[in-house]
């Protein structure tokens, strides 16, 4: 395909010529380079790959959907926090499953009680990247490791109580700090562990799905933190006052509470909003700080990845939030992100944004921030804030209704904002979402087709299939593998 091909095709659904002038020409050359060997790959379940068999379903990606790059957790405690009483998952029998799914080399350890693993829990004692690796090898597969934080203290890691937050109250918080001197060890065992014992390792790819304290704080019963003897410390590198910032989210808190209980602002609620803002504006450093923090996090098993092994492709999980959440877009910009990612993973789940934005927005957004104007104003309002034309999309009144997918343009704006900001410095990978258990939306493979065809016309670079293997419909997998089909097609 020549270049001027590919510049028209780019153009394609995009009114005017504003992205022309934005295209740098070394972005055309990567992505023709990009689409003759495109990065396909798929997030599976450990306990999936060994239920169905590791071959027969490398088989399955194979012939389905193309994947060349097959992505499974070494460690899944995060799956705890999410279940009640934190216990860990379990067969459709019941039986309790591992947390940990590679072998691990106590030596790397400070704290051996980190690599305790049940001998009693399904598939202990078992390592799923060398599996893996072992059927991937011969069909030309790649094979990628990921994590997910297990933020939650859940009793999970042993010696996370140690480590909790502190919050604007001074009390402790339910989650760890990723500013404590031990959190930051436990994390360089694993990866050191993982890194190591795993010479064949491709990619590897951590996610972390927290939020900050601005919006923790907003009329919820929980409060900002972190106010602990470590971040005060790193607080007191950028010259912040803990103690005006302590007061401003104390504000922010009585604030929302205040309009949820019927109050009325006299100033109306945004005006009261920016007063407290203004008059407190250490809680925008503060949020500023934690994000950094949560940053920094990855900054580290950046470099010391690439230190151990220069070749593991290291990348994020862009969480779901970021396609909905006005305020961690705003402290956590994808222009940023090049120097310390090989690549990004963009969630954008269109079935399950829905009801996950409508919750968004009724917690924060209709009755609080944006409580001056109606809901039939301020709704589409807010979708025009994150750059979702609103005539394109279900209204408030239909996702309330029931279960309601977002439309592809949903997927073309966040991965196009994504591929702009990011400008070349990482690969952008889409992961659009279908199928998810739990949502009514009886998504359609020509659904399918148009999101991971939207996808490529906002110039990613590769594509994830699926958020997970597992609650895949076959017809919607062969959608998928057909819009990319169509799309190699028509670019060579
Ligand atoms: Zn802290």
């Amino acid at each position: 395909m020549n270049r001027r091909n590919f510049f028209n095709q780019s153009l394609k659904g995009i009114s005017g010529v504003a992205l022309a002038t934005s295209y740098p020409n070394f972005l055309f050359a990567k992505k023709q380079a990009a689409a003759e060997q495109m990065f396909i790959g798929t997030p599976v379940l450990p306990e999936y790959l060994f239920e169905k068999g590791i071959e027969s379903e490398l088989e399955r990606m194979q012939s389905l959907a193309g994947i060349n790059t097959v992505m499974t957790f070494s460690h899944d405690h995060v799956f705890r926090q999410y279940r009640k009483d934190f216990i860990t998952k379990e067969t459709a029998e019941g039986e309790p499953l591992t947390n940990i799914w590679v072998r691990t080399d106590s030596k790397y350890y400070p704290n051996k009680k980190w690599t305790y693993q049940d001998p009693d829990t399904k598939y202990a004692g078992r390592d799923i990247l060398d599996e893996l690796q072992e059927a991937a090898a011969p069909r030309g597969m790649k094979v990628y490791a990921r994590i997910l934080e297990p933020y939650v203290i859940t009793g999970a890691i042993p010696g996370f109580e140690e480590m909790a937050e502190i919050d604007a109250k001074g009390e402790k918080g339910n989650n760890v700090c990723f500013n404590h001197p031990e959190y930051i060890k436990y994390w360089e065992a694993v990866i050191e562990d993982l890194v190591r014992s795993h010479p064949h390792l491709h990619g590897f790819k951590f996610g972390q799905e927290r939020g900050g304290p601005l919006l923790s704080s907003l009329g919820k019963d929980k409060i900002g933190t972190c106010f602990c003897e470590h971040c005060l410390k790193k607080a007191k590198e950028r010259q912040l006052d803990p103690e005006k910032a302590r007061k401003g989210f104390l504000e922010i808190q009585k604030y929302g509470n205040a309009i949820n209980d019927g109050e009325e602002m006299v100033d109306g609620n945004f005006v009261r909003f920016l007063q407290i803002l203004f008059r407190h504006p250490d809680v925008l450093a503060w949020e500023q700080l934690w994000m950094d923090s949560r940053d920094m996090h990855k900054k580290r098993m950046f470099q010391q990845i690439k230190g151990i092994n220069e070749k593991v492709q290291v990348g994020w999980h862009i969480d779901h939030g970021m396609t909905w959440d006005l305020i961690t877009r705003a402290t956590w910009d994808y222009d940023t992100m090049g120097p310390y990612s090989d690549w990004l993973s963009v969630a954008v789940y269109f079935d399950s944004m829905g009801r996950r934005s409508k919750g968004h927005y009724e917690r924060n957004y209709q009755k609080i921030l944006f409580g001056d104007a109606d809901e039939k104003y301020s709704y589409p309002m807010y979708l025009s804030m994150l750059g979702f034309d609103p005539e394109m999309q279900p209204s408030l009144e239909e996702h309330r209704a029931k279960d309601t997918s977002f439309s592809s343009d949903y997927v073309y704006q966040e991965c196009l904002r994504a591929v702009k900001n990011v400008k070349g410095a990482a690969q952008v990978y889409a992961r659009p979402g279908f199928d998810m258990p739990g949502y009514d939306c009886d998504v359609q493979p020509e659904e399918v087709y148009q999101a991971v065809t939207k996808a490529l016309e906002a110039g990613v670079d590769g594509l994830w299939c699926g958020r997970e293997w597992d609650e895949l419909q076959e017809k919607n997998i062969v959608a998928f593998d057909n819009a990319v089909k169509d799309w190699k097609k028509k670019h060579h």
